[in-house]
């Protein structure tokens, strides 16, 4: 350290507090990096490594401009690293020797404030877990821009947890040391989570309030860690962080986060975005509050009847009351983001500009609560009540602020007039002293008879009067004082002008001032609003969610559901919603779910691109929406409250880690079977598929009596497997069904119907002679099947009949390159490849 100049010691031992973090060192102007932090951030925002001395060796370093930092961190955060920002905390002018330097905050991917890239409708998560070694959990969450924390205790494995906290959408994990998370570290790793450690637990006084109502040691423990890495890291009060609130995953219907994938509840599989998901096309909030919530009701449907009850019939009210709606509508796109905004003025970088919007979406509380009023349903009554226009706050910003402020708060303009005497005292003087220059200039003019003469300011020199140089012989002797020449012009003062400078320049600089000390001790004021602005948000986004819930209801012909106790499902005419928007209405093909009590699974059969998958989708998604308190697209609907949807769909998606498809679909199955009970829905889709003809239908039937027996969920069970449709006959509680299709002047067109009974299995010969298969092989496949129809027991297809239909495709070898993978999947009694069948083949011998 010895060699280092005083400036890069003081560096050095900051540094080594921050050693997972760039810090961003300032140094006037800029934010400077050194040694390694510059070599790495130079080579991240592709900014140029220079270096300077440092004894033996020259030292990296790499700089960004103080004024555009914002975006390099946000770059940097973005990418998961985190940033400490060191400021300058003397005034350089004021010291002699070097400045004293201390990081102001810590920024990291969990605890990021403002971003250019934050979506306004998603929450930024972070969560601390605690690992009781006791089977058990704690869960700490909190989204440091809205101020909202949630705490649960989990029962599971370690992987659970993580998928849990993965599923919050959480960026960031605050463990302690001795966290196991080696275990998981590939997770982690797959799933982008930045791991953060925090050792202290302890809760200081003045923040008990926060867990009033955490009655359990071990969450307060797990919110304690998160609360002090919080305050570390932001290193300010943070006063809007509001009181934990207690939730139980066993209040929610539980959907897996592979399911909330297959799904496509939030984001869709393929373009991990938005676009083309249920919550997409639910999404008809107007605030930034509302669709947050939105989401989270998505990601946690409820289980109490009574709840979901209640929302219907919010929903059916604002159905009722059109022009209400209309109006709540108008009046919600005029309310800002109160939440991030009391996040603001807690955090302190609020602006004016920021209070101005909290005026006006106070300002349409009142019509709000009016409104809502109106609806005459008396929980919408308990919320109007309790809209709290906080019409004091108002008051204050209207009396203070002015209604177009600038951006900056360090250049005045910001306070209105008549809001403090002093302030107006100095604007007079400021203003009147301008006007006794306009008339000076007037003057000076007569005096001199210079017409051109003019009285200007700049920063460098002040006031002066500007007088050209082909004039300068009429100003008269020992008046003038010279102060700068240009090309052709000379610039003078007076006494009576310096005077007059010193007087409005004083009452500018003290206008700026004031201005902005005022600015500040209304910013502490509007703190202390933050717990009455959380409460008006929450149920202004309520107010919204449901608004969005009734207007989509109604673009789409959505029905109101009617639930049910009993374990029965009857949906008619049921859409998929999303699928149905793409499509354009008129042509999906609604479809039936008519399941009563005892009778709990669909085999469903039918050709590949049927419409097999999109009906189980459809039943689960019309499920979901009941339970988040949404009307359902069906013309009718009876539903059951469902405690769990289990699916197996489509493509295997594996997060966990490079297992086979099989094998995911395995531990899907067995996450099913596991975990079901006779309240769940379970969606299959063609389980089995994944391994070998025999190895499938077994599987496929095992799993499939299991359910029947043991579970007795109500499941939708799809299969290429004919053989499977034998099961109706020995299982009561299963019915055959299939979706339809027929053949059309030599084209296959699908129907898309759900059609009672098997499909028809000669069906899929009939594609396979559309897909331009070998004449032959044709044949045999019939022979083939008909032998099957005529005798063979399910569980005992010779091998023989698999290997001469393999003989018969190797004879017609050079056509078979035709069998690519889309047309071979229609032809559904020989659905194997080659290659699978050979290996199969070569095991038999
Ligand atoms: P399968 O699971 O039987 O292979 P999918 O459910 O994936 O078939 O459906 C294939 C395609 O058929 C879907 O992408 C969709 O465009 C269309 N489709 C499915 N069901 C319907 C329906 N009820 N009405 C109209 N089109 C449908």
């Amino acid at each position: 350290m010895a060699k280092h100049t005083p400036m890069m010691q003081q560096y050095l031992s900051i540094k080594a507090d921050y050693q997972d973090a760039f810090l961003f060192f300032r140094l006037g102007d800029f934010y400077e990096m050194f040694f390694e932090d510059a070599v790495k951030a130079a080579h991240e925002l592709e900014i140029t490594l220079t270096s300077r001395d440092g004894g033996d060796d020259r030292i990296p370093m790499c700089g960004v401009p103080y004024h555009a930092a914002k975006g390099y961190i946000e770059t940097l955060v973005e990418r998961g690293y985190k940033v400490a920002v060191c400021e300058q905390v003397e005034d350089p002018k004021a010291v002699k020797g070097i400045v004293r330097r201390e990081v102001v905050q810590l920024i990291t991917p969990g605890t990021m404030m403002e971003r250019k890239t934050m979506d306004e409708k998603t929450n930024t998560y972070i969560v601390s877990v605690t690992d009781f070694a006791d089977g058990s959990y704690g869960i700490a969450c909190n989204d440091l821009t809205t101020g909202e924390n949630t705490a649960t205790l989990f029962r599971g494995t370690l992987e659970e947890v993580i998928l849990e906290v993965h599923s919050l959408g959480a960026k960031e994990l605050v463990v302690s040391s001795t966290f196991p998370i080696e275990s998981i570290q590939k997770v982690i790793q797959q799933l982008q989570i930045v791991v953060s450690l925090e050792e202290d637990t302890a809760i200081s006084d003045a923040f008990q309030p926060l867990v009033s109502k955490l009655t359990q040691t071990k969450l307060k423990e797990t919110f304690g860690r998160l609360l002090n890495y919080l305050l570390k890291t932001q290193k300010r009060a943070l006063d809007h962080l509001q009181p934990v609130e207690l939730y139980d995953r066993n209040q929610f219907m539980k959907i897996d986060v592979h399911s909330k994938r297959n799904l496509e509840l939030t984001e869709t599989i393929r373009s991990k975005g938005k676009n083309g998901s249920l919550l997409w096309l639910v999404d008809k909030t107007k605030t930034a509050m509302g669709g947050r919530l939105l989401k989270q009701w998505i990601d946690r449907p409820l289980i109490n009847r009574a709840a979901i009850e209640q929302r219907h019939h919010m929903v059916e009210t604002l159905q009722d009351n059109f022009f209400i709606r209309e109006d709540m509508k108008e009046s919600l796109k005029e309310v800002y983001d109160l939440e991030r905004l009391a996040g603001k003025v807690a955090f302190g970088n609020v602006n004016a500009r920021d209070l101005m919007q909290l005026k006006r979406s106070l300002m349409q509380i009142p019509t709000l609560k009016d409104l809502v009023g109106q609806l005459g349903n008396d929980y919408a009554d308990k919320m109007a009540d309790s809209l709290d226009a906080c019409p004091e706050l108002t008051a204050l910003l209207e009396r203070s602020i002015k209604e177009e402020p600038p951006l900056s708060i360090k250049d005045g303009d910001i306070i209105k007039e008549g809001y403090n005497e002093k302030l107006d005292e100095y604007r007079f003087i400021s203003k009147n002293g301008k006007t006794w220059i306009s008339e000076l200039e007037r003057k000076e003019r007569e005096l001199t008879g210079i017409r051109s003469l003019k009285i200007g300011y700049n920063r460098i020199f002040g006031y002066y009067i500007e007088v050209t140089k082909s004039n300068l012989a009429s100003l008269q002797e020992g008046r003038y004082e010279r102060k700068q020449t240009l090309a052709n012009a000379e610039r003078f003062i007076t006494d009576e002008l310096k005077e007059k400078e010193a007087m409005i320049l004083g009452a500018e600089e003290k206008i700026v001032q004031l201005e902005y000390d005022l600015f500040v001790q209304l910013r502490e004021q509007v703190k202390t609003f933050i717990p009455r602005l959380q409460q008006l948000a929450k149920i202004v986004s309520e107010l919204d969610v449901l608004q969005s819930f009734a207007t989509v209801s109604e673009e789409n012909h959505f029905v109101k559901p009617t639930l049910t106790d009993k374990r029965e499902m009857f949906v008619k005419e049921g859409r998929h919603p999303v699928v149905e928007k793409v499509l354009e209405s008129s042509r999906y093909v609604p479809n039936d779910c008519m399941m009563q009590d005892g009778l709990n699974i669909f085999l469903i059969t039918g050709p590949n691109m049927s419409g097999k998958s999109t009906y189980m989708r459809q039943i689960a998604l019309i499920s979901i929406l009941n339970q988040i308190g949404c009307y359902v697209p069906a013309t009718e609907a009876l539903l059951p409250v469902f405690d769990q949807i289990f699916t197996r769909i489509g493509a295997a998606d594996d997060l966990i880690s490079g297992q086979s498809t099989f094998m995911v679909e395995m531990l899907e199955a067995n996450n099913a079977i596991a975990h079901a009970t006779e309240r769940s829905l379970i969606l299959f889709d063609e389980i089995g598929r994944g391994t070998s003809t025999y190895d499938g239908i077994a599987l496929a039937q095992a799993i499939i009596e299991y359910i029947h027996e043991h579970i007795g969920a109500k499941t939708l069970f799809s299969t290429h497997y004919h053989e499977l449709t034998a099961l109706e006959e020995q299982l009561h509680a299963l019915r055959n069904v299939h979706v339809s299709a027929v053949e059309e002047k030599g084209k296959v067109v699908f129907l898309h119907k759900i059609k009672e009974g098997a499909a028809d299995k000669s069906y899929g010969i009939h594609v396979a002679e559309l897909a331009n298969l070998p004449k032959t092989l044709i044949n045999r496949a019939q022979e083939v099947l008909n032998s099957l129809e005529e005798d063979a027991p399910v569980a005992s297809i010779p091998v023989q009949i698999v290997r001469e239909v393999v003989e018969e495709k190797k004879k017609e070898e050079p056509k078979a390159d035709i069998l690519a993978d889309d047309q071979l999947s229609f032809f559904s009694t020989a659905e194997e490849k080659p290659k699978k069948e050979e290996k199969l083949l070569s095991k038999e011998k």
